[in-house]
């Protein structure tokens, strides 16, 4: 078994679609034909249209689809990573 060989099950790459597709900001485009992503990475993840998706609103969507699956969130783990290693912010 090799690390890092983590593959996104097609249930996922599913709604990853089903998201991109919701946050499009235009009807027509020649980027994706109107699907919101432009292909499918090696993990099994889409590459968003960049010409008419909203990446940032569609990327909080796809964290609140990760954050609901257990087996997701430890793949994206760098998603939820927070400053909180008993070092509180200070605003010194
Ligand atoms: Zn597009």
């Amino acid at each position: 078994m090799s690390e890092g060989s983590f593959r996104l099950p097609d249930e996922h790459l599913e709604k990853a679609k089903e998201i991109a597709a919701r946050h499009r900001t235009r009807r027509s485009c020649r980027v994706c034909y109107e699907r919101g992503w432009t292909g499918v990475a090696q993990d099994n993840t889409i590459v968003l249209c960049h010409k008419c998706v909203d990446a940032e609103k569609a990327f909080a969507d796809w964290k609140e689809h990760v954050a609901a699956h257990e087996e997701l969130r430890a793949e994206y783990a760098e998603l939820f990573q927070e400053p909180e290693d008993g070092q509180p912010e200070s605003q010194s």
